[in-house]
């Protein structure tokens, strides 16, 4: 009997996986091609209404970066939607004007509270996650360790991009070529690209950047606060 039981456990030994096998498969997973789509400065009205159909359309979901003034401006509704087909809502400011938030008297954090709170009104989400308007790396702004501490003690997380649709500067510029700027071969792609009033060619250009995405093999996710942060600090020289 005692043989039979040995026997029995070195068999067990060759059938059952081994830690270091067990690892290499769930890093197979983690090597999968994953896509953030980001849209900045919505609400923007029927853009971002065209924008929602398209991904729902498409059954994939999004990351957009709120401004909260424009959330008021009698756009809840489009937020309810947004956040009801699972797509992911955060902080791009209340006004998204550089001297409020970081001009000398500017107050980013009563800018991104403000914007908190517009989103919570419309949608009963409270989000930490936040976008720079214009970059955490602008002419009007560039991120330093002390503010990106402050930040963290709000418990608030950053999200820069990786990829830029390039829509933003140009937001006339063709959906083709919107769409073109918006590909990328990264393992890890976070695509910028803006859901404003003026971005209808952005709207028309989302079903491509799509397509291209699904062509590629990606998975598509939102950005929530378990995501890892993306920002730059560029050293003082
Ligand atoms: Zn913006």
């Amino acid at each position: 009997m005692q043989n039979i039981i040995s026997l029995f456990l070195v068999f067990m030994l060759f059938i059952t996986p081994s830690n270091s096998e067990i690892e290499k498969a769930s890093k197979t997973t983690e090597t999968k091609k994953i896509v953030y789509l980001t849209f900045d400065d919505a609400p923007g009205g029927k853009v971002t209404k065209d924008m929602l159909k398209t991904l729902k359309d498409n059954n994939v979901n999004a990351t957009f970066f709120l401004i909260g003034e424009q959330i008021d401006n009698n756009q809840q509704e489009i937020i309810k939607q947004m956040v009801s087909d699972g797509n992911a809502v955060g902080l791009h400011s209340y006004t998204h004007d550089h001297c409020k938030l970081y001009g000398p008297n500017g107050d980013f954090f009563k800018e991104m509270a403000e914007c908190q709170n517009s989103i919570k009104n419309a949608c009963g989400v409270t989000t930490n996650i936040l976008r720079f308007p214009f970059g955490c790396n602008s002419s009007y702004f560039k991120l330093t360790k002390s503010m990106l501490n402050k930040i963290h003690s709000k418990n608030l997380k950053v999200y820069e991009w990786n990829v830029d649709s390039t829509d933003g500067l140009y937001p006339k510029l063709s959906p083709s070529k919107i769409a073109k700027r918006a590909q990328s071969t990264k393992k890890t792609a976070v695509v910028l690209m803006h859901s404003g009033y003026n971005n209808k060619n952005s709207a028309a250009a989302l079903n491509e950047v799509i397509q291209y995405y699904k062509k590629n093999g990606y998975t598509f996710k939102t950005i929530s606060d378990d995501t890892e942060e993306l920002y730059r600090i560029i050293k003082k020289k």
